[in-house]
């Protein structure tokens, strides 16, 4: 894993990645999965994805990403995607 862990003993067996946190974030992922049950009850996801939020917010504000992840993208996208289902012609 090349994920930096910086809390020993913490009791987190292997984050997910930002793919699922993005997910998470939109609904997108079913509560029913490991990753998101693991993600409801890590205090380092949620701060991952309190960061995650912050990074969209300047991202939509700045017009230019904060750092260019494909993820970050990916979740733009899938911003845009659920804003159009939710409000199709505008
Ligand atoms: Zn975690």
């Amino acid at each position: 894993m090349a994920d930096k862990v910086g809390l020993a003993g913490s009791g987190t067996a292997g984050c997910p990645r930002e793919e699922f946190l993005a997910r998470f974030s939109m609904d997108e992922l079913p509560a029913d999965t490991p990753e998101a049950r693991h993600i409801a009850r890590c205090p380092e996801c949620r701060q991952r994805l309190a960061a995650l939020a912050e990074a969209m917010r300047l991202w939509e504000r700045n017009g230019v990403p904060p750092c260019d992840t494909a993820v970050l993208k990916r979740i733009r996208e899938g911003f845009h995607r659920k804003l159009h289902e939710s409000d199709p012609d505008r």
